[in-house]
């Protein structure tokens, strides 16, 4: 079974694939004279309602630059929360314990928030999701 480490670089690899591929495609237009244009979507209000803007553009996809710059945060920020040789968050403490120098079990609130962002994914795992209750 795969673990959360392995979830998330996987998911970013993916990305990283993708968004290199499609910075490709894009250097190939450009290098045959075509440009490539990101469309913005348009969300139009809903009839029913008469408090929402009439209609808002929202980017349609990340362009693959921007996936890039994403995908190298979210390396970032998992490699700051990796696990210590007590399989401890080395950057997490727990709140309202009795010192507040006590770090966080791994997998952190962070790093599970981070794989939350592909829930909807077949491998993701329902007992990495923050219980808030
Ligand atoms: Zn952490």
């Amino acid at each position: 079974m795969m673990t959360i480490e392995q979830f998330i670089d996987r998911r970013l690899e993916q990305q990283q694939e993708a968004a290199e591929f499609a910075l490709q495609l894009e250097h190939d237009f450009r290098d045959s004279g075509r440009e490539i244009e990101y469309q913005w979507v348009r969300l139009v209000r809903p009839k029913h309602s008469r408090t929402a803007p009439s209609a808002v553009f929202v980017p349609g996809v990340l362009t693959p630059k921007q996936t890039l710059r994403h995908v190298a945060v979210l390396r970032l920020i998992f490699g700051e929360h990796a696990p210590d040789e007590h399989h401890r968050c080395s950057v997490c403490r727990d709140s309202g314990s009795s010192g507040d120098h006590d770090t966080t079990a791994w997998p952190c609130p962070t790093v599970r928030e981070m794989a939350a962002l592909w829930s909807d994914h077949r491998d993701y795992r329902a007992e990495w999701a923050i219980d808030r209750r």
